[in-house]
């Protein structure tokens, strides 16, 4: 170690308090299930965490019945400003678990503690304190006089923000009036069956959220049970396409956060060191493993070597290795299978003749890891420009005039974010209204907010999570439907 290099500084993991294997949550309890079991690992180490149930089509009929019983014994009869009250000792205990929670979350997914930390975890409690708030004011919600609960919900989940994507799901549903059934991705279920024990600590009423866990087999079995009102899923657009053809023609209302292929644009009248920070947090945070990354960049032409020459060297600096250690910067894939498929749509960047460069950094001998990569010369046609790649891969393109830039932002089948950096308030506006993406951000990037909607266009899917229209998700007559704009 150099004289002015950082010391290790690993946050403890005694704050756990782990069981050797996890069954599934149902009706209150912790139940073996009928299926077998497999291991949950930790993508740095590759060091078995815990077992964790597979549940079996029987093990999710009991957890809808679990769910209906919620509905009809004591959850719709309670008053909103009841629900609401669970949903505020649930934050609450969410913060004062937050250490525990964020040290399981990096554990089990990868992602660095200081993200974790900062971001995930309070998140999580900011959502469930924004619904929480709503529980009684639900007439207020532009609904009609009294919006009334869909029903059972069936919410499938992904990997890459675990516990705030449970809280993007649960909290809204459940301030509602509804109750759930969620599962959570099968490489990261850590925290969501910690959030069973949360509910359990709160007193919430047995079965108005129930946890199954298993992989895609177990999600097609929830979200095709016949006694569903709702579906939102979450994770990648093929999935999403098959649950959407099979629930057509259905009275099953559903909701679809999929993919995305985010444009961030930067002028060349921009702050450029603060555009610098906006590209890093818009690719590198979460090793991109983000669905509204902003995994395209597109730079005016005049200012392209610049902002590369700078963004080279504060990539740089970035450290990559220990999610655990606070000064870790890039931590580790989420999985071998997501590496493989990092690796090899990276490769294609090769073949198709875009130039790569690569953070020189230390590969840890075991674990999942990619370095922070950056691809030049791309063309708009290279499968890098056009593909998810979900890792920490940015794709540069350049542009002359605000019109190419639109052009190229749009020029995908997505549509989730974008982003715009420029000092002109008035350039941010006209672009931003051309662009045909659900979120867009000016002068940042990857910022959320439980007040603010969230979600996409086209194949990027349809319905809205955050604010008032996560609401109308959950109610009768928000059937709020994405679109053109
Ligand atoms: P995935 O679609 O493979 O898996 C997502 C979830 O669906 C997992 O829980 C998985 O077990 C389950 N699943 C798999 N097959 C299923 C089936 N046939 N029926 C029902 N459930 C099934 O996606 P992933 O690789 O886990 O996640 C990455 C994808 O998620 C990316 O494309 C990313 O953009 C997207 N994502 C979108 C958002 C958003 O808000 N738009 C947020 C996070 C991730």
């Amino acid at each position: 170690m150099g004289f002015l290099d950082y010391a290790p500084a690993p946050e403890s993991t005694s704050i756990l308090n782990l069981k050797k294997s996890y069954g599934l949550f149902i009706g209150g309890e912790f139940v073996e299930g009928r299926g077998s079991s497999f291991a949950t690992i930790s993508p740095s180490s590759e060091e078995t965490i815990a077992l964790v149930a597979e549940a079996s089509d029987a093990d999710i009929d009991d957890a809808v019945k679990a769910a209906r019983g919620a509905l009809t014994k004591t959850w719709s009869k309670m008053p909103g400003s009841e629900r609401g009250k669970y949903l505020f000792r649930i934050a609450r205990i969410i913060q004062e678990r937050s250490r525990e929670l964020a040290v399981a979350e990096s554990l089990d997914n990868g992602k660095p503690i200081r993200e974790t930390r900062d971001v995930d975890i309070p998140l999580v409690a900011a959502w469930f304190f924004y619904y929480a708030g709503w529980a009684d004011k639900l007439e207020y919600a532009g609904l009609g006089q009294n919006p009334q609960a869909l029903g059972v919900a069936a919410q499938v989940i992904p990997w890459n923000f675990p516990l705030l994507m449970l809280a993007w799901k649960i909290a809204p549903a459940l301030a509602a009036g509804n109750t759930v059934v969620l599962k959570p991705a099968e490489t990261t279920p850590l925290t969501a069956l910690l959030f069973a024990e949360i509910c359990q600590q709160a007193e919430l009423p047995s079965g108005v959220v129930n946890i199954v866990t298993g992989a895609g087999a177990t999600g097609a079995a929830l979200v095709s049970h016949p006694d569903i009102n709702k579906v939102a899923f979450t994770g990648s657009t093929a999935v999403g396409r098959n649950i959407a053809a099979s629930l057509a023609g259905s009275d099953t209302r559903l909701t679809l956060e999929l993919g995305g292929k985010g444009a961030n644009i930067i002028f060349d009248d921009a702050a450029i060191d603060q555009a610098i920070e906006g590209i890093i947090s818009g690719i590198f945070f979460n090793q991109g493993h983000v669905c509204c990354a902003g995994s395209r960049l597109l730079v005016q032409e005049n200012i392209h070597d610049d902002v590369m020459n700078r963004l080279q060297s504060r990539l740089s600096t970035l450290r990559l290795g220990d999610p655990l250690d606070k000064n870790t910067d890039i931590g580790a894939v989420n999985s071998k299978a997501q590496l493989e498929r990092i690796t090899e749509i990276a490769n294609s960047g090769d073949s198709e003749g875009a130039t790569r460069w690569t953070a020189s950094c230390d590969i840890p001998a075991q674990g999942f890891w990619f370095p922070p990569t950056v691809f030049t010369n791309v063309q708009t046609s290279h499968r890098i420009a056009r593909d998810e790649i979900f890792g920490p891969v940015l794709s540069v393109l350049t542009f002359r005039t605000a019109e190419e830039a639109i052009a190229k932002a749009n020029n995908t089948p997505y549509g989730l974010s974008a982003g715009i950096w420029t000092e002109k308030a008035s350039r941010m506006l006209a672009i931003a209204d051309k662009l045909r993406a659900g979120v867009i951000w000016a002068n940042t990037f990857n910022k959320f907010d439980p007040a603010s909607p969230f979600g996409g266009y086209q194949e990027s899917g349809y319905g809205r999570e955050g604010g008032r229209h996560g609401l109308a998700a959950y109610l009768e007559g928000g059937s709020w439907k994405g679109g053109a704009k």
